[in-house]
């Protein structure tokens, strides 16, 4: 008997985990396949990419699609004055605030399929799973679609969440666009009255817990072939606006001694940040991507050079340390080359890390499926950096192929995509079971 046991629970261990997937993988897929119809270019296929921007008319359609299918979930939809969708199935427990999931689905002109829309998608999916095995949480559970995240549109990126965590400053819904158009008049086109904006913000403690399933944008997951990837925050970012001074003079009369060239010192103080960068030999990245040369013309010494230095990283120390070191070699690099340099602060988002228990919770969740993790940050922003500020956050990343995305090439196969939404759906009920114990 007790070997017939023995050999039973052998027989269980064999069955592959994955099998017990609740998420219905091609219904998922399927969803995304409809989705890339609202703004895909004229005449293509799902391959060909799409350009969905924030605030217009493909988005306005796509938004009609995605509560379509909220409302066929049985869930129940409100849009927020900055235009944000929330879709509420309710809780059993005794009014405890609600799990928030979800993502956007808006893109940059010519992106692609995956980047916002796995994670919108795969969170409506999850509801879909729910209602399939009848689940009953305790907690309400809400999925929310956040308008605008890439703010291509009138260059305002996180434009929902931002506004849903109170930061959104009332003068955007002037900012007009090439045609004219206003935030104001788009949010009316949404059907929100604009003069409510700030009424869209969240309070602290309101939800539980956020999580946001996403394409990893990056190549670590693909490269390393794992499964899932538990976001360990979204780095902070800093920009400076440089200015290097000479003096422009004739090229062929000023002798090599001398000359006050102010590109040659903005190239040396590329080349320093690199190597201070690479000196703290860890994550932290750093990048001379902007570079504006004056007079800029073949026969005159340049005069003068901005560039911007932008440096990232997860913890807020290491660049501030880097860019003092940064700083000293740029007056040395000044000072050999009898030029001026001068920087100035324009941005600097601060580093938000995701909440160590619900990185747990998404890690435990990943690997009872099956699935192997790996804990990374994202470099790239997310509306949950936004959400941080009013609940604890969580991310999960499923692999893009070759680390391609903003482009139609952004891909991320549906097995993954799947993936990453049992990894959702088993997140959920584990901080469900939980969250806002009374013990
Ligand atoms: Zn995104």
């Amino acid at each position: 008997m007790f070997r017939t046991i023995l050999a039973l629970l052998a027989l269980l261990s064999a069955i592959p985990v994955e099998a017990q997937q609740h998420v219905n993988q091609q219904r998922l897929w399927g969803t995304l396949e409809k989705l890339s119809e609202f703004g895909r270019p004229e005449g293509k296929g799902f391959d060909a990419g799409v350009t969905r921007l924030g605030f217009s008319e493909a988005d306005l359609a796509a938004r009609e699609y995605v509560t379509g299918l909220m409302r066929d979930a049985g869930l129940t939809v409100r849009v927020d004055p900055a235009g944000n969708i929330f879709a509420r199935r309710e809780g059993a427990g005794p009014k405890l605030p609600a799990l928030l999931f979800g993502s956007h689905i808006d893109s940059v002109p010519n992106g692609g399929n995956f980047d916002g829309d796995v994670g919108s998608m795969g969170a409506i999916e999850v509801m879909r799973a729910l209602n399939d095995a009848k689940v009953r949480t305790r907690h309400p559970l809400e999925v929310v679609i956040w308008t605008n995240e890439e703010g291509h549109h009138f260059r305002k990126s996180l434009f929902g969440s931002t506004t849903a965590a109170g930061l959104m400053e009332p003068e955007v819904l002037k900012r007009t666009d090439d045609t004219g158009a206003t935030v104001a008049d788009w949010l009316r086109r949404y059907g929100q009255d604009p003069a409510k904006l700030q009424d869209a913000r969240v309070a602290k403690g309101a939800y539980a817990a956020y999580i946001e399933l996403h394409i990893e944008q990056g190549g670590i997951l693909d490269e390393r072939q794992i499964e899932i990837g538990v976001v360990e925050g979204i780095v902070g970012i800093q920009w400076r606006t440089c200015r290097a001074r000479g003096f422009a003079n004739h090229a062929g009369t000023t002798p090599m001694p001398g000359r006050r060239d102010a590109f040659l010192a903005a190239a040396q103080a590329a080349l320093a940040v690199r190597e201070e960068v690479r000196r703290e030999g860890g994550r932290e990245v750093g990048t001379v991507g902007y570079v504006k040369v004056e007079p800029n013309a073949g026969n005159i010494i340049p005069g003068m050079v901005e560039f911007i230095v932008e440096l990232r990283d997860l913890d807020a120390s290491i660049y501030e340390r880097t860019w003092t070191r940064i700083e000293k070699r740029f007056a040395e690099i000044a000072a050999a080359e009898e030029v001026a340099i001068h920087c100035e602060l324009v941005a600097d988002e601060r580093p938000a890390l995701t909440t160590p228990a619900i990185r747990d919770t998404i890690r435990e969740a990943a690997r009872a499926a099956g699935y192997t993790t790996l804990d990374l940050p994202s470099g790239a922003g997310h509306d949950a950096q936004q959400v941080a500020h009013f609940a604890p956050i969580g991310m999960i990343f499923v692999p893009s192929r070759d680390g391609i995305s903003h482009s139609p090439r952004e891909y991320s196969a549906p097995d993954a995509v799947a993936r990453g939404a049992e990894t959702l759906y088993r997140t959920l009920l584990l901080l469900d079971a939980r969250l806002d114990k009374k013990d």
